[in-house]
């Protein structure tokens, strides 16, 4: 798919900034264009009918279980954290109530279930049939296709989840459209995505891992979002950082730059991130965008 206009703001000034390397599944590479308007990148060219092939491999932890390495184990025990993280802030948004979630990119189900275990009446999508399967046979969990968003039985969810998510949607703005019919007038949208703002992007550039073409087709920075939400008439109340991914990126970045001792190296280079986004979110690896409707 060849894209002459920004998906966010439509504008057609876009200007070719870097190409990066499919360093897990395919090792082709993809030309990332940014949108001059609200820095939106685009990765280019990517075949929307074949993107299932490039989800193929063990090493892409988020959609599977392996436990293979120092790298992933740590991924494993930053992800035990996070979900507490995660429980914890959708409470506080709630008000310390119970409520309805719809998390969508659910992957293996492990958020979704600790929701579950807190009494939440949730739900999950998941594009992946093989992974949409593990979640509902692990935790009996009520996941369903990407169709089900859209077919008018999902309505007035408290919570909507996108972790790690919108930067794989391709139909960027009918997700938005439809989040924004079925989230309750004081209810949220949580959106956690790579932040190309990141501090540590400008050090790895091209090799930064979270750029990870193809499947991230978008790479977003709070321009982008803010961008967005001002679009589909939805407020940013909230920004945090995800304190694992500075290191996490890192580590991997220096791997993909072929570099030795990539982990002491990442760690290194991972704590310069975490105190730069500490000071200021915007410049974090990840960023978690607490949004609501406008007032
Ligand atoms: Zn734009």
């Amino acid at each position: 798919m060849y894209h002459s206009r920004c998906p966010v703001c439509d504008h057609s000034e876009l200007s070719s900034l870097l190409s990066a390397k499919d360093y897990t599944v395919s090792k082709e590479n993809f030309e990332i264009v940014f949108c001059e308007n609200c820095q939106t990148g685009i990765t280019q060219n990517v075949k929307i009918e074949e993107i299932g092939k490039y989800y193929q491999s063990a090493d892409y932890v988020s959609h599977s279980d392996t436990r293979k390495g120092l790298i992933n184990q740590l991924y494993h025990f930053a992800r035990k954290i996070m979900l507490s993280q995660k429980t914890t802030l959708l409470s506080r948004l709630n008000g310390g109530e119970k409520g309805k979630l719809l998390d969508i990119g659910t992957g293996t189900g492990y958020f979704l279930n600790e929701m579950k275990q807190k009494k939440w009446e949730v739900f999950g999508i998941e594009a992946d049939q093989k992974t949409r399967h593990f979640a509902i046979q692990t935790f009996d969990l009520q996941v369903f296709s990407p169709e089900k968003l859209f077919d008018n039985s999902f309505s007035a969810f408290d919570a909507i989840s996108l972790w790690h998510v919108l930067e794989h949607v391709a139909e960027l703005n009918k997700y938005l459209a439809q989040i924004k019919q079925i989230l309750k007038p004081a209810g949220h949208l949580i959106i956690a995505v790579p932040n190309h703002w990141a501090s540590e992007q400008n050090h790895y550039q091209e090799y930064w891992a979270a750029w990870d073409v193809p499947r991230h087709l978008w790479h977003f920075s709070p321009l982008s979002i803010q961008t967005l939400c001002d679009k589909f008439d939805f407020q940013i109340v909230e920004k945090k950082m995800m304190p694992f991914d500075p290191f996490y990126i890192s580590m991997l970045s220096t791997k993909y730059q072929g570099k030795s001792f990539a982990f002491v190296r990442g760690m290194w280079r991972g704590l310069f991130s975490f105190l730069a986004s500490w000071q200021d979110v915007n410049q974090a690896s990840s960023i978690i965008y607490v949004i609501r409707h406008k007032d």
